[in-house]
């Protein structure tokens, strides 16, 4: 999988979640992220894309679900 964060690979053992996945250098980063640290409102931003994206997903799928065919 790719790393939701940094795009570089990312072994299965990372952490994953909702089918993405963050690698363990961007983890520990995440973790230990000051809020006023350099590269925190782009981690931000891709966490925020991810959720948007999930809950987009969700929608459509729920919409699909009702939907009689
Ligand atoms: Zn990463």
């Amino acid at each position: 999988m790719e790393c939701l964060i940094c795009q570089r690979w990312a072994e299965e053992e990372c952490l994953s979640f909702c089918g993405e996945a963050i690698c363990g250098d961007c983890e520990v980063e995440l973790m230990e992220q000051a809020v006023d640290a350099p590269g925190y409102d782009i981690r931000v931003r891709a966490f925020r894309l991810l959720w948007q994206r999930k809950f987009l997903a969700a929608l459509d799928r729920h919409l699909m679900d009702g939907d009689p065919v």
